[in-house]
């Protein structure tokens, strides 16, 4: 185990992956499958192997755990999911890790859920809706086959069933999108009893038909300076709706912030679990591999072995985690990666929590970068933080090379 703060940190979050769609959107290179029982069985027997597989891991001392406060299912569509294999689930990891009275429990969902009253039941306390846009054109560009209607009617149903929790993503920057279809968009999200808007930048992905069609087409896209404006114009609007921005890509009401995204900007450790899932454990950073069908053949093989008892004894505690080690975080990593993440957040760093975890003075570790940025205005230093400066969001991406 590392000996960085991330590393003795107790584990409190929990990410599953859930890799099913009924049809591949023409700009998404999520890794996600057709949805099919057979498939959906496997993955689940998977899910359940690998839970006890962590939870050995955790006992045998790869890392520290306590009763879970965040669970986040993403996807893929995990909203496809019946409610019997979700509370399965949910029934081991409370019998194994515990979960919190006050968890938050995120389900990502398409429009067209079926039971939103019996996953209120279940503990799921948020539900976060892959909405895009309220153009039906742009939805039917985008190969997204729902309809703006059948998303505020879930969005509606989820409030009377008792969600006090709703997300939404939008994405702007999208072929033949304008500022009025923007425009439309929000004056329509921000009458709906929606606390937290993710809005995300298209990018063009590789291997997708948004590849073939727009790679070498820029001119098919928004200028940058017309993304710029609908950048602008989200957090204008949301921010007249009472909504504000708290990370460059996020907003909410207040008290509504992800408190599961937190644990990643914060460069905290957390659990994943599922093909394609990523862990950092013990200051140790872990990808399962984006394939169903050997993700379970790895689990499979990993669960025998620890559960045949002869071989168990000589098992170090990690080797019972199925995921490959990508990348071992060292303080001097840690370092970065709690500036790097944390300059995501609007109200930055902070030097208190920097020295409290790396019992150095984050003006004096980065004196160099932080001079650079000042006199480029990106970067503004305040008495307990540093932050990004309105231009400093605009040239985000700058920013962070400094850190890297
Ligand atoms: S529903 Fe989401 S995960 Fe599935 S293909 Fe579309 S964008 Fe990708």
């Amino acid at each position: 185990m590392q000996n960085t703060f991330a590393a003795k940190q107790k584990v409190t979050a929990l990410y599953i992956h859930v890799p099913f769609c009924l049809h591949k959107c023409h700009y998404c290179d999520f890794y996600s499958v057709p949805f099919a029982e057979s498939s959906l069985q496997q993955w689940h027997q998977g899910i359940l192997k690998e839970i006890e597989l962590s939870y050995m891991a955790a006992t045998a001392g790869a890392f520290s755990k306590s009763p879970l406060q965040t669970i986040y299912y993403g996807g893929g569509t995990p909203s496809l999911v019946p409610l019997s294999l979700l509370s399965e689930q949910l029934s081991l990891i409370s019998n194994t890790f515990g979960i919190c009275t006050e968890a938050e429990i995120t389900l990502e969902a398409n429009p067209g859920i079926k039971d939103i009253p019996s996953l209120r039941s279940l503990g799921v306390s948020r539900l976060s809706f892959g909405l895009q846009s309220t153009s039906d054109r742009l939805l039917r560009m985008l190969g997204r086959r729902t309809t703006v209607d059948s998303c505020i009617e879930d969005v509606l149903r989820a409030e009377r069933a008792g969600f006090d929790r709703i997300a939404v993503d939008l994405m702007i920057g999208l072929p033949g999108q304008t500022l009025a279809d923007l425009q439309e968009t929000l004056s329509v999200i921000t009458k709906l009893p929606i606390g937290h808007i993710s809005y995300y930048s298209l990018t063009i992905a590789a291997g997708t038909p948004f590849e073939k069609w727009y790679g070498d087409r820029p001119d098919l896209l928004p200028s940058e300076e017309l993304e710029r404006e609908m950048y602008y114009l989200v957090l204008s609007s949301l921010e007249d709706a009472g909504v504000f921005p708290y990370e460059i890509s996020n907003a909410s009401r207040c008290g509504e912030e992800s408190r599961h995204n937190l644990v990643y900007w914060q460069a905290d450790s957390y659990l994943g679990l599922g093909p394609a899932a990523h862990s950092y454990l013990g200051g140790v950073r872990r990808g399962n591999i984006a394939s169903l069908a050997k993700w379970s053949e790895n689990v499979n093989i990993h669960y025998q072995t620890a559960s045949s008892g002869t071989d168990k004894g000589k098992w170090q505690p990690e080797q019972f985690l199925p995921g490959t080690v990508e990348e071992i975080i060292d303080e001097a990593a840690a370092r970065k990666e709690t500036v790097l993440l944390g300059l995501r957040l609007l109200s930055g760093v902070s030097r208190h929590n920097f020295r409290k975890r790396h019992c150095r003075e984050l003006t004096e570790e980065f004196a160099e970068q932080i001079s650079k940025l000042q006199n480029r205005e990106l970067l503004q230093l305040e008495v307990d933080s540093i932050k990004l400066t309105r231009l400093g969001l605009d040239l985000a991406n700058q920013v962070f090379l400094e850190f890297v």
